[in-house]
């Protein structure tokens, strides 16, 4: 009886020293800072993580008018699917780009999130800097997939406003009635014909004038909207 139990914890002692750190994923996501870049523990020091292959739109750039509502959005995925999570990463050729940042692959539960980013539409894949070595096929066939559908950055027409405020309107109803774009940046609205009208942050829709100057908007200089 005794051997057995000894066996029986040399096994469990095998399992746990062996097999269990295989499946662990050792870095502890700290910060999403956007949809394609994280703060993560790494090895005990904070270092910030670029995810290969892969650009989401812009969400936190100190030229404010990059920022779009897709990259809100995509930014808003990442931070879901990894706030907080432990996950593993992969590198691939230069483990560090320009900026010192880590470059590499996000395995989360096992599966790359650089290629969930692209099969979901809020990344293209991106070969600026090279093509992926071990995935190119796959990162291939996710973007074909999200361009198919039509998610996200693929959509047609580009989510705009129509994301920026989920309503239960019907689509129709909400062309019928957007007459004025608010920039939630300058709080300046814009009538149709004004080429700043479908700005990136030109997403407050407003039905007149007086809608708009009731939220706190100032008619644009330019168009002079309404008039
Ligand atoms: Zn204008």
């Amino acid at each position: 009886m005794l051997t057995i139990e000894k066996k029986t914890l040399v096994v469990l002692f095998l399992l746990f020293s062996l097999v269990l750190p295989c499946f662990a994923d050792p870095y502890k996501v700290m910060r999403v800072v956007d949809g394609d870049t994280l703060d993560i523990d790494y090895q005990g020091k904070r270092e910030r993580i670029r995810l290969l292959n892969v650009d989401t739109p812009e969400s936190v750039h100190p030229d404010k008018t990059r920022n779009t509502l897709l990259g809100k959005q995509a930014s808003d995925y990442t931070r879901k699917r990894l706030a907080g999570k432990s996950v593993s990463l992969e590198f691939e050729g230069k483990k560090r780009g320009k900026y010192g940042r880590l470059l590499a692959y996000v395995i989360l539960d096992r599966k790359n999130f650089n290629l969930e980013l692209v099969q979901n539409g809020w990344s293209p894949y991106y070969t600026k800097y090279g093509q992926s070595q071990t995935l190119h096929g796959n990162f291939i066939d996710a973007q074909a997939h999200a361009k198919a559908q039509q998610l996200n950055i693929w959509a047609d027409p580009p989510p705009r406003s129509i994301a920026a405020k989920p309503s239960a309107t019907a689509p129709e109803q909400m062309t019928a009635t957007r007459r004025f774009h608010g920039n939630t940046q300058s709080h300046k609205f814009h009538g149709p014909g004004c080429r700043y009208f479908h700005c990136s942050t030109c997403t407050r829709i407003f039905s007149s004038r007086n809608a708009a100057k009731d939220a706190g908007f100032f008619p644009c200089q330019v168009c002079l909207p309404g008039r």
